[in-house]
């Protein structure tokens, strides 16, 4: 017995109608928003996670899946998504297209990490990016898309939105000296973590969740007081905006994300319901990661959400998501009603309708029992008297009424009380 690998999960055919109410919703959303699906390997060159997703980062440094194919080459399982969009973007020279250029994604990324409740290795996301749109009203579209989405998906209730601003590489510089000489004193009783951000990306020392290091963190200098005169107008923009849509959110200093390329606006919904404070959704605006990766600067605001902590939390929250069920089984009592029903199920799918017939030679008890397993709707029975009078009698197994249905009205019959 060969068994799963550790870290990831099968989404059974029983459980999958929640994943298709999510990616129905992603898609529907995004189209609303003007973002059209784009699709990236799987995996890339080891390089463009490095250089894009930053080498300070845990999920660099740690989590990534690498290895050497056949020919030699350092390759990586992606490890998230923005990267590989940045890195089709340039090569497939879309900066000379329409802009903004708006794209989202429905994938499968990888991390390396000690497994836990909604976290896999091998997990999965729905993001969106928008390049090209500096100004405040992009990172406050993505922000609307964002929650609309999790409205839609039925969540909404149970999350709330945390905005930051984590400045520009120049107002940030100031701030993070000022950190420095905050944390400085404290080094020798903060985590080993902590010791090494000290010296890479000292930001990263705020969200640590060790709680030696949490008593620093709490006093420590907050970037919204650094903000340059730009940056802080930016922020002050997209406030002004959340606020005229009706998004509630809330600031929050302690949102500086986990990955190195992100600038000015930062933003997380997390919801309480899936115990202390979990991250739904998240993400930013991030100006800088495609001149690093070779393109002329370009900026860019995403986030992405992941599909496994959305269906944890419609669980946890008992939401109804609409299942899909067989429209009709056709129950056949003998061979030539068999072959009756085949062909009218046949009939009844060209019209668009859901149908299944006996495949296994069943009794009529035992078909009755499957069809009430399959959750049919009708159940339209066929014997040698029916045959001979051209009808069904067709049962509504909501009600357990039955009624006598010519064949050629049966679709019809069904539709009209569906
Ligand atoms: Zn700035
Ligand atoms: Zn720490």
């Amino acid at each position: 017995m060969i068994n799963i690998p550790k870290g990831t999960k099968d989404a059974l055919p029983s459980e999958i109608y929640k994943w298709h109410a999510i990616e129905d919703t992603a898609k529907a959303v995004s189209d609303r928003y003007g973002f059209r699906e784009i699709r990236t390997p799987v995996f890339e060159h080891t390089e463009l996670f490095s250089r894009g997703v930053g080498d300070t980062t845990d999920v660099v440094t740690k989590e990534m899946y690498t290895f050497l194919d056949k020919g030699g080459r350092s390759v990586t399982l992606r490890p998230e998504g923005t990267a590989g969009v940045a890195r089709a973007f340039i090569e497939n020279g879309l900066a000379g297209g329409a802009m903004p250029f708006k794209v989202y994604y429905l994938i499968s990324a990888f991390r390396y990490e000690r497994p836990q409740a909604g976290r896999l290795r091998e997990f999965h996301q729905f993001g969106a990016e928008l390049y090209g749109a500096e100004g405040p009203s992009a990172d406050a579209e993505a922000i609307a898309f964002a929650d609309r989405f999790l409205r839609e998906v039925g969540v909404g209730k149970a999350v709330r939105l945390h905005i930051n601003s984590i400045g520009c590489p120049i107002c940030r510089a100031e701030y993070q000296t000022a950190l420095k000489e905050f944390f400085r004193p404290h080094l020798d009783e903060m985590c080993p973590d902590c010791r090494s951000r000290f010296d890479k990306n000292p930001m990263r020392m705020l969200d640590c969740k060790e709680e030696g290091c949490k008593k620093f963190t709490s006093h420590a200098p907050r970037m919204l007081d650094y903000l340059c005169e730009d940056c802080r107008t930016h922020f002050e923009g997209v406030k002004a905006l959340l606020t005229r849509a009706g998004i509630s959110f809330e600031v929050d200093p302690s949102i500086v994300r986990g990955l190195d390329y992100y600038s000015r606006t930062v933003f997380e919904f997390t919801s309480d319901a899936l115990g202390a404070q979990s991250t739904v959704l998240g993400g930013g605006r991030y100006d800088t990661l495609l001149s690093q990766l070779g393109a002329k600067p370009t900026p860019a605001v995403g986030f992405a959400a992941g599909i496994e902590r959305l269906i944890l939390l419609l669980d946890a929250l008992a939401v109804p998501v609409q299942e899909k069920h067989v429209d009709c089984y056709l129950l056949g009592m003998d061979p030539s009603s068999r072959e009756k029903a085949f062909l009218l199920a046949e009939e009844l799918r060209s019209g668009g309708l859901s149908c299944e017939t006996d495949l296994m030679d069943r009794s009529v008890k035992a078909q009755f029992k499957y069809a009430d397993k399959l959750g049919a709707r009708f159940v339209a029975v066929l014997g040698e008297q029916e045959l001979q009078e051209g009808c069904a009698e067709v049962k509504d197994m909501q009600n357990s009424t039955s009624e006598r249905v010519r064949f050629d009205g049966l679709a019809q019959y069904i539709k009209g009380r569906n």
